[in-house]
């Protein structure tokens, strides 16, 4: 019998970094090939059960999602920094989504069509995949996972799920928490360990047919050059750099709060933060006061975490450093919270009079940090906000309608808000971007049925 010999990944609380909270064993690459083989087995029949019956286990695994909220919310906030807070509202999330894809499998998902002929009924029928690859990020650890396989499986596919290895606590609780739901052997499979081997191993196993990824545009280029060439399907859910405007006749107190929430919630580590903020030049200083009122209501280690980890803290601490060096003018935060052995706790940070040439105003920085940006008027801020590689999500904040709709219209983005935050949506909504922001079908909502299934056309002659 030859013995296996697994890498140890121990995991560290980066509010705390000398704090270990737990150990994952990670997978080997022929363990990973044996996952993925017994995925395609267990396909055979899962396809065949009654949508009804998937539905059920994921309303099942709703309840013990619900049940488990605070120990899974307290693993995740453990080990990403997210607060206890932003985790259970996160875990709710997740539960909701569940819910959601449960009664999706009581809806039919075919259609009835008029034949040129009485004799005859046409119709289509929605069938599964097949194997799916699941590779999601640390940043969101219940959510995103959850929004891709729930619909993978009511659809009828298995899965292989790769969490971040910065969130492996966490996707090993939801592991068990799989387990506990009933879903049959091998329908949905967690495989630890890192992107490079692991992940690999699941973007050229031939018996995947379709990669949902979420994370890096640079990760997200790799996988096209692996698996473009391939027929396995891809959906890619990128970066962001989500900007927001502020017009002289908005709700300015409404819009400072709104914007600031967008941009420092979750420590700025979600794809949908604001990033960026147009202001119009008559009412200028009077948000930045707002928007500065705002953070200073922010409790660095209460209401707002430490980031992810080392490399990120440095990664933004770099980014600061730079626009620093370009010329934007800091007028909050800008530094570390506390000593990086108290944790990896950055000031929520602001620059003002950023231009739009800056790295600040066009690179992804994920982290607390805002650009704000003087603009002569509506016009120029629609022409920057457009003008970025990225196309996400992006707010408006006006009572003018005509602006509104101008900007709804005209907005190069998949997440249009009027005086709203920048961010994600509903269950029941499709979730994604354009530009580099996304590639493949939209996620969550009926948008998911396209990109977990294809489709029969039945012809019966009676
Ligand atoms: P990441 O570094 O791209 O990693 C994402 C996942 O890909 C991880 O599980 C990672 O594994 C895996 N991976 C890395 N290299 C791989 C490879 N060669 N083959 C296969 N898998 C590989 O992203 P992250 O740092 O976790 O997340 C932050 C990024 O995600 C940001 O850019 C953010 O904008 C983006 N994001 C986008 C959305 C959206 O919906 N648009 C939502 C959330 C986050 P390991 O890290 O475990 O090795």
């Amino acid at each position: 019998m030859t013995t296996i010999i697994r890498e140890i990944r121990e995991q560290f609380n980066p509010a705390n970094p000398a704090e270990c909270i737990g150990q994952v064993e990670l997978l080997t690459v022929d363990e990973t090939k044996a996952i993925v083989a017994s995925a395609h087995q267990a396909y055979r029949e899962w396809k065949n059960k009654s949508s009804v019956a998937r539905g059920e286990i994921l309303r099942v695994l709703a309840d013990l999602l619900e049940e488990e909220i605070d120990l899974v919310a307290e693993t995740a906030s453990r080990e990403m920094g997210k607060t206890k807070n932003e985790m259970i509202g996160e875990v709710k999330r997740g539960a909701s989504i569940l819910r959601y894809y449960a009664q999706e499998g009581m809806r039919a998902t075919g259609e009835i069509l008029p034949s040129a002929n009485e004799d005859k009924i046409l119709y289509t029928k929605r069938v599964p995949l097949g194997v799916i690859a699941a590779i999601t990020p640390w940043n969101f650890p219940v959510a995103i996972p959850l929004w891709k396989i729930a619909p993978a499986l009511v659809y009828g596919n298995t899965v292989v799920w790769k969490p971040s290895i910065e969130a492996a606590l966490t996707g090993k609780l939801l592991g068990e928490l799989f387990e506990r739901a009933g879903f049959p052997k091998h329908v949905v499979n967690v495989v630890q360990g890192r992107g490079l081997n692991v992940g690999q191993v699941l973007l050229e196993a031939p018996e995947v047919k379709a990669i949902t990824f979420t994370g890096s545009n640079g990760v997200g280029q790799s996988i096209l050059n692996t698996a473009g060439s391939t027929n396995k399907k891809i959906q890619l859910e990128l970066g962001g750099k989500n900007a927001a405007i502020i017009l002289a006749d908005a709700d300015l107190k409404s819009a400072a709060k709104l914007t600031i929430e967008g941009a420092m919630k979750q420590t700025g580590q979600r794809c949908t933060a604001t990033s960026r903020v147009y202001i119009e030049q008559t009412i200028y200083d009077e948000v930045l006061a707002l928007l500065i009122e705002e953070t200073k209501k922010i409790e660095v280690g209460v209401t707002m975490g430490p980031v992810v980890s080392r490399g990120q803290y440095e990664n933004i601490l770099a980014a600061i450093e730079k626009a620093k060096s370009e010329g934007a003018e800091l007028i909050f935060g800008g530094e570390p919270a506390f000593n990086e052995t108290q944790g990896y706790y950055i000031q929520p940070t602001i620059f003002k009079n950023v231009t739009h040439e800056m790295a600040i105003a066009r690179e992804e920085v994920f982290g607390p940090v805002l650009a704000v940006v003087k603009v002569k008027d509506y016009e120029e801020a629609i022409q920057l906000s457009n003008d970025s590689e990225f196309g996400l999500s992006a707010s408006i904040y006006t009572k003018n309608i005509q602006k509104a709709f101008d900007f709804i219209k005209r907005s190069e983005v998949g997440l249009v808000q009027v005086n709203d935050e920048t961010g994600g949506a509903e269950p029941q909504a499709p979730f994604g971007g354009v530009k580099n922001s996304s590639t493949g079908a939209r996620e969550q909502g009926q948008a998911a049925k396209e990109f977990f299934t294809t489709m029969k056309t039945v012809t019966i002659n009676t």
